[in-house]
């Protein structure tokens, strides 16, 4: 493989995992409390990144990019990820692949019950064969 293919199949890897985690997604999952802020997409909170009692930091949801009024900073999801966990370019990569799986995981889990909760209803043996065994 050449070093040109390596770059190219990474962009496509970074591609995907900024669409795969939207950034409003991420932040929301660490307890980030945002209201919307002007337009359907904007979303205004306090910044993760610094102190501050008046919400500065935006979110625009359709662009996945940050912007912080108080501190400066901004950027999409792979810099905010550098930025709060003070990562690395290659640890954020990790990071969020990490964060991927453990996701991708929990909706598989969902799905699995969803399916035996379907299975046991179409199937009372089943469902007694569950109540006797307890
Ligand atoms: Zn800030």
């Amino acid at each position: 493989m050449s070093p040109e293919k390596e770059f190219d199949a990474m962009d496509v890897d970074l591609a995907q995992l900024k669409q795969s985690i939207p950034l409003l997604e991420y932040l929301q999952r660490r307890n980030w409390k945002a209201r919307r802020a002007g337009n359907q997409l904007e979303f205004v909170g306090l910044c993760p990144l610094h102190r501050e009692t008046h919400p500065s930091f935006y979110v625009n949801s359709h662009k996945n990019l940050f912007y912080c009024h108080g501190c400066g900073r901004g950027g999409d999801l792979i810099r905010f990820v550098q930025l709060s966990l003070h990562l690395s370019f290659p640890q954020t990569l990790a990071h969020l692949r990490q964060q991927l799986t453990l996701t991708s995981n929990s909706d598989l889990l969902e799905r699995t019950a969803a399916f035996y909760q379907l299975a046991l209803h179409h199937h009372p043996e089943a469902a007694q064969y569950l109540a006797r065994r307890g």
